[in-house]
């Protein structure tokens, strides 16, 4: 049983409520207060041997990059982040001052993205750091953007250079790409977005799947990272390009003007466009046309 199927019956056993009108899914769920406001709130786990390892992570990285990631979810829903809550389950081998070193690397972040440290909780165990990040944001004026609006014709972009994160530890320094969707959000009509966490072959498809809809991948318009370096594992550049993941880039459908004029300004480049349901094929350099793949990271049973 993989991590999508899980969540697919979890997401069927939960019936529809008013108070949420976007829930499992997304990014991110819209929650609605009685009074009519709306938070947009996210929650992402990270454990020590799975997400990140000491070293090359430092304590204080750990703790970024936990907040970093739910931040990014955030982003991919161009929502504004208001605070975060934050459960860790520290090893007691490690003692107290990793502990104070691992909040630390989390206020650092939480301050450079002016939100608020609002909560969480403290437990220790013989266990592997784990440390879960809950986040809370509001939607702009302009609502959020989900996964399902993409539309046949429109362009696929990407907000930066994807692959390779894991090899130079970028996946534990990266930027959340939440003043880049805003600032996108603000001045295009955004019509689908996600954020790369799987890897494009992965990730793509949940906006595929949520627009009923497919799609053409340009491969040679696709920005590789210069951390992606051959390796003798018989994987190609555009295959760990596609599915290496925590690139924590925004992957998001528009207009054809809108993305010319995206273009033009460099915020985001052009890999693709949505096509009718049932073709999902990336095209090669030399013309020949292969199915997209899902590749990217799951969660197993
Ligand atoms: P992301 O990679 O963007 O963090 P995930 O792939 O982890 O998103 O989750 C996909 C969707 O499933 C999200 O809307 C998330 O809130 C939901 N989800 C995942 N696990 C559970 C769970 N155990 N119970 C309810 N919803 C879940
Ligand atoms: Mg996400």
């Amino acid at each position: 049983v993989h991590e999508f199927d899980l969540i697919a019956r979890i997401r069927q056993a939960a019936s529809d409520d008013p108070r949420v009108p976007l829930g499992i899914g997304d990014d991110a769920a819209v929650i609605r207060s009685a009074a009519g406001g709306e938070v947009v709130a996210a929650v992402d786990t990270l454990m020590e041997g799975v997400d990140f390892t000491f070293p090359p992570a430092t304590p204080e990285l750990a703790g970024r990059k936990a907040l970093a990631v739910n931040l990014s979810d955030l982003a991919a829903m161009a929502a504004r982040p208001l605070a975060a809550l934050v459960a860790a389950v520290f090893p007691k081998r490690r003692g107290a001052e990793f502990a104070g070193r691992v909040m630390d690397g989390c206020l650092a972040l939480a301050k450079e993205f002016n939100i608020a440290l609002a909560g969480g909780d403290t437990n220790t165990w013989d266990g592997p750091l784990v440390l879960s990040v809950t986040v809370l944001g509001e939607p702009t004026a302009r609502g959020v953007v989900r996964r399902d609006g993409a539309q046949v014709g429109d362009a696929i972009m990407v907000t930066g250079p994807l692959g390779g994160s894991l090899l130079r530890g970028r996946h534990l320094r990266f930027t959340p790409r939440v003043h880049e969707a805003l600032a996108l959000h603000d001045r295009f009509d955004l019509h689908a977005m996600i954020d790369v966490s799987d890897g494009v072959g992965s990730d793509l498809q949940h906006i595929l799947d949520a627009s009923d809809v497919g799609a053409v991948l340009d491969a040679a318009a696709i920005p590789i990272h210069p951390d992606v370096q051959l390796t003798d594992d018989g994987r190609g550049l555009l295959d760990r390009t596609l599915s290496d993941g925590e690139d924590f880039e925004l992957l998001f459908t528009v207009s054809p003007d809108d993305a010319r004029r995206i273009e033009q300004a460099s915020l985001a480049v052009r890999i693709g466009e949505i096509v009718e349901a049932d073709t999902r094929e990336i095209v090669m350099p030399d013309g020949a046309h292969i199915a997209l793949p899902r590749g990217g990271w799951q969660h197993r049973f």
